[in-house]
């Protein structure tokens, strides 16, 4: 099936904690590491950790129904309930949740509004009921949860991950910038290659966006929770804004959460799924996410295909008519040089009509600042580092490669037009632009861009 679906056009396997952990971990990256080993692609294996999710414990019936109307209370144990109350696993529900706002179970399915908050009791009114079963999921929109985004399970797994050779691990319900930089400061202790994903899925998360897109290496738009914390009006509104400050700040962007949802049990999809695929990659996201559809649904490889193919009638529509693509990104204080390098590179790649950006790239973040600016153009990454070939995995437009570079580009580029040549990307007399980041220089950083003929 790993073998299938990186045919379909799959560039990045997401393992993720709420189902795995453990040995799946190491044996799920180890499969897809052989599969694209055989297929010589560059694919990238990202473990997404659970996090604080607060759930519903257990019932003596594995459920009980909510009749819409009726007041209940909510306890924190680990007894089962016979259904006189609803048990809650988390230890600082109690402490965290306001005394009044809304309580929703099961993806937002039952909605109740808190009455009172009394002696470890807390006593609510159901708002739209259903049936609630053993440890569904439990979203409190109107408060703000206390609990570390990084649990022990998690640690755990993480630690799994690193060992297993991850390349990217995201980290669920993000609340802050901080909470990046703690995942960070974990995983440079024995990994630094490792990318980190920031989840946005909180609605503390809306309010602190800036900081944590600055802080993460990539993001999430984690549509599931966040549909669920936020008004589902207001998600694609944060969709958008989401992608745009990652364009600015050159951060890879997923789409994630009932894409194709449709296809889980049919066939063919629906004109939404469709539409709503397509509308991501008109915003210029760089990855769109499939969860259930792939996981558990009956037609994994014929939705990869199915979305694959919308995604890729959008973009030869944008590049037809240059919709949206290139952009200019203003001073960027943080990578001055780089930014101008990039806006420079790509603006020549631009006004010559070249058939590829080169990029030379130990880390791959000039890949990414080029990437970020939406050239027409496709983007060759050259590394010598497999980690950074399989990151760049995610980002849009960039096709990565990975071999032995030289100190001298004349040497690197008779080898990089020779592969390219080779795989039927470019041909002899073909004009394109390079740009390196290879070579220490005076700056500090990538100072240089050229037009080269391919030779
Ligand atoms: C989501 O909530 O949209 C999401 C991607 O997270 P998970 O699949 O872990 O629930």
């Amino acid at each position: 099936m790993i073998r299938k679906l990186i045919l379909a056009g799959v560039n990045v396997f997401r393992i993720n904690g709420s189902h795995a952990s453990g040995p799946q971990i190491t044996t799920n990256t180890n499969s897809v590491r052989a599969v694209a080993k055989q297929l010589g692609k560059p694919i990238a294996v990202m473990l997404d950790l659970q996090g604080p999710k607060i759930r519903v414990g257990e019932f003596t019936a594995g459920m009980i129904t909510l009749k819409t109307g009726q007041t209940v209370t909510l306890k924190v144990t680990n007894e089962k309930s016979s259904g006189s109350f609803i048990p809650v696993q988390y230890a600082d529900f109690y402490k965290d949740v306001t005394s009044t706002g809304r309580i929703l179970f099961d993806d937002g399915k039952m909605e109740l509004h808190i009455l009172s908050k009394k002696d470890g009791i807390i006593r609510a009114k159901v708002m739209n009921g259903g049936v609630l079963k053993d440890k569904k999921g439990i979203n409190l929109p109107d408060s703000s949860i206390s609990a570390a985004p990084i649990t022990k399970k998690d640690l755990k797994d993480l630690k799994t991950g690193i060992k297993a050779g991850v390349d990217y691990v995201a980290l669920s319900f993000v609340r802050e910038a901080a909470d990046i930089i703690k995942l960070k400061k974990l995983i440079s202790k024995s990994a630094s290659h490792i990318e980190v994903v920031a989840k946005i899925e909180r609605h503390e998360a809306i309010t602190n966006l800036a900081g944590i897109v600055e802080a993460t290496d990539a993001v999430m738009v984690a549509r599931g929770d966040l549909g669920v914390e936020m008004p589902l009006s207001k998600v694609p509104v944060i969709q958008s804004e989401i992608i745009r400050l990652c364009h600015e700040l050159a951060k890879p962007v997923i789409v994630a959460t009932q894409m194709m949802e449709s296809m889980v049990s049919n066939p063919r999809p629906n004109r939404s799924d469709v539409s709503d695929v397509s509308g991501a990659v008109h915003s210029f996201a760089d990855a769109l996410m499939l969860s259930g559809e792939t996981s558990t649904g009956s037609y994994p490889v014929e939705c990869v295909r199915e979305m694959g193919m919308a995604a890729m009638e959008r973009e030869i529509y944008q590049s037809a008519n240059r919709a949206g693509r290139y952009w200019e990104m203003g001073a960027n204080p943080a990578f001055p040089i780089e930014q101008a390098v990039a806006n420079a590179g790509v603006g020549m790649a631009e006004l010559l009509d070249v058939s590829g950006i080169i990029v030379l790239t130990h880390r791959g973040y000039m890949a990414k600042r080029i990437a970020a600016l939406h050239p027409v153009p496709p983007i060759f990454a050259f590394t010598d580092q497999q980690e950074t070939m399989r990151k760049l995995a995610m980002v849009r437009g960039v096709s990565s490669l990975c071999m032995p570079l030289k100190s001298e580009l004349a040497g690197n580029l008779r080898m990089i037009f020779g592969k390219l040549r080779k795989q039927g990307l470019l041909k002899k007399g073909d004009r394109v632009v390079v740009v390196a980041s290879m070579e220490t220089t005076s700056t500090g950083s990538t100072n240089m861009v050229r037009v080269e003929i391919v030779t």
